[in-house]
């Protein structure tokens, strides 16, 4: 059965609001959805800090029924390039060796808007900061904006075919080749300070970090990452690999997560964002 004709699943785990560079909804977007669907638990997990935690701790007041598990997507390099973690069971208090590293990724998303304006000037194309700036606007509210800065966008790629710096979303792919963006940070220097402040980590949607199927290539990232979980049901993710990868959790005492990695409403979107992506649509079991 195809996944749009799944049943809903009980708890979505991986969810992205404005507070990501490429969300665009509010968390109480997710908290008056899970009410509606009966959720059971939700993570909004946004990329690289927890800022959208004070909204989610003024939610979860008004919708006491919907649970929640702080967490957060950090995304580090290792080995095979960059790979998404996520991060569940954050406490509530972020201690200063975590938020030392949120800093650096604020400031790791700014160095990366900059890259493109600089590498885009180089070309001869005009994306200043204050061109990123306008895009930002569009679909983050100026708090998010004050707290970190002019990031990197989301969209931009549109925003180039529309000013006829480029023709199409290969012409896109090309010209990133070309702009030599930051690297995330090393795993071996975030990942630590994670587990010392209790909390479990999983590899999100891993099928190709994961080179779909291939044992080895897991076994040595769990060596080289530890990680305690993997994302088994995402939407990315084709249902026969979801069964492989919870297998493999069972068999070295991995737990399993799931999540639809939701950006946006779907209905009412500020801009054209991960609106492929359901709220609750994905196959993970129920336990
Ligand atoms: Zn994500």
């Amino acid at each position: 059965m195809e996944l749009k004709k799944q049943p809903l699943a009980s708890y979505d785990l991986h969810l992205h609001t404005f507070w990501s560079y490429d969300g665009c909804t509010s968390v109480e977007y997710y908290f008056q959805r899970a009410l509606e669907l009966k959720l059971r638990a939700i993570a909004i997990t946004e990329h690289f800090t927890m800022d959208s935690l004070p909204d989610i701790i003024t939610a979860s007041k008004k919708y006491p029924a919907v649970r929640f598990i702080p967490s957060v997507e950090m995304t580090v390099t290792c080995s095979v390039g960059a790979v998404d973690i996520l991060c569940f069971g954050m406490p509530l208090e972020i201690p200063t060796e975590i938020e030392e590293i949120f800093e650096r990724y604020r400031q790791w998303q700014r160095d990366c808007g900059e890259a493109f304006s600089r590498g885009m000037t180089e070309l001869g194309f005009n994306y200043s900061k204050n061109e990123r700036l306008k895009l930002l606007k569009k679909y983050r509210p100026a708090n998010v904006i004050e707290k970190q800065g002019v990031t990197h966008v989301y969209g931009q790629s549109a925003y180039f075919i529309n000013a006829g710096y480029i023709k199409s979303g290969d012409d896109a792919k090309l010209l990133k080749e070309k702009i030599r963006i930051p690297e995330y940070p090393q795993a071996r220097e975030i990942l630590p300070a994670f587990k010392r402040c209790g909390a479990l980590i999983a590899i999100a949607h891993p099928t190709h970090y994961f080179n779909r199927n291939d044992i080895e290539r897991m076994d040595e990232l769990r060596d080289e990452l530890s990680f305690e979980g993997i994302e088994c049901a995402h939407d990315l993710i084709p249902m026969e690999l979801t069964h492989f990868y919870r297998d493999y959790c069972l068999k070295h005492g991995l737990f399993s997560s799931g999540g639809s990695d939701s950006h946006s409403d779907p209905d009412n979107p500020k801009i054209h964002i991960g609106t492929q992506h359901e709220f609750a649509r994905h196959i993970g079991e129920q336990e």
